[in-house]
């Protein structure tokens, strides 16, 4: 849970974002923001919030829209961000297949693009050497996507 708070001046804050040293036996005080301003009663006190959310993104957005975000919150959340993000698995392309239809983009793409990364791929999933996976259904679409775009750039051109 992120709060933004500011203040009276106009630096934002954002609570609850993680500490990056290590938390000690008097780490209480840090354990509530990675921004020494953040911490205290005192900071809750005398500070409005301005949006709570369970969203890094929507709570940075929203501190840079009302004001300038404090330099230690402006790095805890970059951290903070970066760590989700290497956490994540890639965007999905969005492109559901069942079954029969993921063999039959195997099958494409390993007679269609033979010669590409992608038509390795399909012929090694072929041969049963690698089990089937999102991320391979994801590279083969991709692999697709992209051929038929360059296919219709050629054709257009
Ligand atoms: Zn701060």
């Amino acid at each position: 849970m992120y709060e933004v708070r500011y203040g009276r001046s106009n630096v934002m804050h954002i609570s609850g974002l993680p500490e990056a040293t290590k938390a000690s036996a008097d780490g209480m005080r840090y354990a509530a923001s990675a921004c020494p301003a953040v911490s205290g009663l005192a900071f809750f006190a005398t500070t409005t919030v301005a949006l709570t959310t369970d969203d890094l993104a929507a709570a940075i957005a929203a501190a840079r829209s009302r004001g300038r975000l404090c330099a230690s919150c402006t790095k805890a959340a970059d951290r903070a961000v970066a760590a989700k993000r290497a956490t994540e698995p890639p965007a999905e392309s969005g492109v559901r297949l069942d079954g029969d239809q993921i063999k039959a983009l195997i099958a494409l793409v390993a007679t269609k693009h033979a010669d590409t990364d992608a038509g390795t791929l399909a012929k090694r999933l072929l041969a049963g050497e690698l089990t089937v996976t999102d991320q391979h259904v994801r590279k083969l679409v991709d692999a697709l996507t992209e051929a038929c775009v360059a296919q219709y750039m050629k054709e257009t051109a």
